[in-house]
């Protein structure tokens, strides 16, 4: 069996749907490949910790934490922007923004918007090319939504804030920092 195999064969396990054939191949390919025998000890102490119900028990101050956290590393990047790093993490975060707003124009407007695209003489064959990608990029968000809802608790209000609030906040930022990001490009 091949290393990449053998690694399909771990997510399975982790994910308790690996069956008893799969199983025995696995387990004879651990005992002659090192290298995953090690990747699948390492998966193994990971469902642990996850397993531990602890992990999942956020401390009093963690939000004020993390918000301090951001306050800083905002601050940190206004005074450095000419350090190329700090330029670089700026077009990184600049691209992330920009996917996670389209993302979420997506997952708000996605019917719309793909019916406009397919439509369009000029963009239609490639919007149906790019169905797969949007489908796949408007699940993410939407499941980085449900993460943000169980973090924050499971209450129904919080989760209308975000989608009302945070949400097109995120999807306006993100175009600005592209704004940004290009403005910087041409400068330089
Ligand atoms: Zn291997």
């Amino acid at each position: 069996m091949k290393c990449s195999k053998a690694d399909q064969l771990m997510m399975k396990y982790m994910d308790g749907i690996l069956s008893m054939e799969e199983a025995k191949q696995l387990n004879l390919h651990l005992t002659e490949c090192d290298a995953c025998k090690e990747e699948f000890f390492a998966y193994q102490k990971m469902i642990d910790v996850l397993q531990d119900g602890q992990f999942y028990k956020a401390p009093d101050d963690f939000e004020s934490t993390v918000m301090n956290r951001i306050k800083d590393i905002e601050v940190e990047y206004e005074i450095k922007k000419t350090v190329p790093i700090e330029t670089i993490s700026a077009i990184v975060w600049g691209f992330f923004s920009l996917i996670f707003g389209i993302g979420v124009l997506l997952v708000l407007y996605r019917q719309p918007v793909l019916e406009y695209l397919v439509q369009n003489p000029y963009l239609g064959e490639w919007a149906n090319s790019m169905i797969p990608a949007m489908d796949i990029l408007s699940a993410y968000i939407n499941d980085f939504k449900t993460e943000m809802t169980n973090i924050l608790g499971t209450s129904k209000y919080i989760f209308e804030v975000l989608r009302l609030i945070l949400i097109p906040i995120v999807a306006v930022l993100g175009v600005v920092k592209y704004y940004i990001y290009r403005k910087e490009k041409v400068e330089i």
